[in-house]
């Protein structure tokens, strides 16, 4: 009772949401490709809403690459309006906040991709750069006097030292300690799966005894970052869409944001209804469900 009740939604109810929106924030994996390949439909949704004039913006945990990368692959996967100022990646945003929040000086210790450095770089935040040699291990290499920041994402090329460094870097009480998302996996489309930041981040944690402040979604700081950029934005005016009720759903019930919940990524809809009768759980629960961004589709017909 006064519990949400998660709905699929078609038709004229999708054509009457799309209108009455002005902000629309979209999750990429899951929502609109799959690692390389486009969601059927997702492109042609994106460009009609954006073509209306609507303000669309993309808010992804995915912190290893930079925006002008993003653009790219926008642009290679048929999104062809998408600029730089669209989108809101866990990296970009992480590089505003030791710029603008933290006020950092000094460098930061990477636990991460290169496109994770590049764009601290572009913020003009520094970073320590790698130069080990291939056999190093902690009793042999240097340490930076003037890091004043952990900063630790998704790692393809993550090694026992360069945990070993992230954990000396954080003995020391005034450095700070940020992850850019607490993600703990992500499907692969062959059924396999990559562990996510968050599972790096716990190695940390429990390394140095200490908590990290997150920057990706479910928090809301991404969208402190978005709407700094788009002044008079009203949160009443937004639709966040996306595919995982812990991450994206959160993000969007902290924000105060309707939430819409695609049914082609991590989250189905069995799971959805779980947490409907709960209290403790509905902040996961969307105000709307769609199998696929596609459905959107019958909005512009
Ligand atoms: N981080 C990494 C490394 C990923 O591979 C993915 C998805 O593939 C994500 C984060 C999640 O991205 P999003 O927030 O766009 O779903
Ligand atoms: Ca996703």
């Amino acid at each position: 009772y006064g519990f949400k009740a998660c709905r699929k939604i078609r038709g004229a109810q999708i054509r009457g949401l799309l209108e009455a929106k002005e902000f629309f924030l979209f999750d990429c994996d899951g929502v609109l490709w799959h690692g390389e390949k486009a969601v059927a439909g997702a492109a042609q949704v994106v460009n009609s809403l954006m073509r209306q004039g609507k303000n669309v913006v993309f808010v992804t945990n995915n912190s290893t690459r930079p925006r002008d990368k993003y653009v790219h692959k926008f642009y290679r996967l048929g999104f062809t309006a998408v600029a730089l100022e669209h989108i809101f990646s866990s990296s970009y945003c992480s590089a505003l906040y030791l710029r603008d929040v933290a006020k950092l000086r000094g460098q930061v210790f990477v636990v991460g991709c290169d496109g994770l450095r590049d764009e601290l770089r572009e913020a003009g935040i520094p970073c320590v750069e790698e130069a080990d040699e291939p056999d190093a291990t902690i009793y042999d290499c240097a340490l930076a006097a003037d890091v004043k920041a952990v900063l630790v994402g998704h790692d393809d090329k993550l090694t026992f030292l360069k945990l070993a460094k992230a954990s000396c870097y954080l003995k020391d009480p005034n450095c700070l300690f940020l992850a850019t998302d607490n993600d703990p996996w992500h499907p692969l489309s062959s059924g396999r799966i990559l562990p996510g930041s968050g599972s790096l981040m716990a190695a940390l944690e429990v390394a140095s005894g200490r908590k990290a402040t997150v920057i990706g979604k479910p928090n809301r700081y991404m969208f402190e970052c978005i709407s700094s950029q788009f002044p008079g934005m009203d949160p009443a005016q937004c639709l966040m869409v996306g595919d995982r009720l812990e991450t994206d759903m959160l993000f969007g019930s902290n924000c105060g944001l309707d939430t819409m919940l695609t049914l082609t990524g991590v989250s189905q809809m069995e799971e959805a209804h779980q947490y409907e009768n709960s209290e403790e759980y509905q902040s996961l629960v969307p105000d709307y469900v769609v199998d696929t961004i596609a459905d959107l589709l019958s909005a512009f017909e």
